[in-house]
């Protein structure tokens, strides 16, 4: 399962630079858009298997990680949880302003991958993916109503907390009450991480409801 979904991202990943060296990135646009129709019913799978942020982001964690240079500290500015609603009014204006006003295209996405990349180096991907992306702001509002997504099944769930330590969107929690883990799809990136790792096969992706 990780071979192939890591190829669907490296496809989507090839996508987007093939649009981008022939100046169609409002292509990928239209294709976030229909993404966040399918978050309603499939989840974020935009986040998990289609975004370049995201795709670039793994390996950047990973090298990360081995330099011993991540922090599991959130920068104290964001700890309001508003910053993602900015940078989306900001990426909306200079976008309109740029196109319309100056005739000409603002790369706003280029400059969110930049970021995200340059962010994860310090920080875990949480923190870019959950309080600083503009379009995952977008895109939580639509996860949360998503009628499939990955979910917990309590009766088999052994509170190993294993898939706490994969999510790079701290979306699955173990409750201290009752030591059962919980996803919250509105910030699911439907990545399969748990469900992988998961040692009683707990965790599949099914109807909400
Ligand atoms: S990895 Fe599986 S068994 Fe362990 S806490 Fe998560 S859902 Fe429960
Ligand atoms: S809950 Fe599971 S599928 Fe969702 S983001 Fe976390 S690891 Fe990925």
């Amino acid at each position: 399962m990780k071979y192939t979904i890591n190829t669907i991202r490296v496809l989507f990943l090839g996508l987007f630079v093939i649009l981008l060296v022939n100046d169609k990135l409002m292509l990928w646009l239209v294709l976030f858009g229909i993404s966040l129709l399918l978050a309603l019913f499939f989840g974020r799978i935009y986040c998990g298997f289609m975004c370049p942020m995201n795709t670039l982001m793994i390996p950047t964690e990973v090298i990360s990680k081995k330099l011993g240079i991540q922090s599991d500290k959130t920068p104290k500015w964001l700890s309001s949880g508003n910053f993602g609603w900015f940078a989306l009014v900001v990426s909306l204006i200079a976008f309109f302003f740029t196109r319309f006003v100056l005739n000409k295209n603002f790369p706003v996405l280029i400059v969110w991958i930049l970021a995200s990349v340059l962010i994860t180096i310090r920080y875990k991907p949480e923190v870019f993916h959950n309080l600083i992306c503009p379009y995952g702001i977008l895109q939580k509002i639509f996860g949360k109503f998503a009628f499939f997504s990955e979910k917990v099944n309590e009766d088999k769930c052994i509170g190993c907390k294993l898939c706490e330590t994969v999510c790079p969107s701290k979306s699955v929690v173990v409750s201290p009450i009752n030591k059962k883990a919980k996803i919250d799809s509105a910030i699911c990136l439907q990545c399969t991480n748990c469900q992988q790792i998961c040692p009683t096969k707990a965790i599949t992706y099914t109807l909400q409801r």
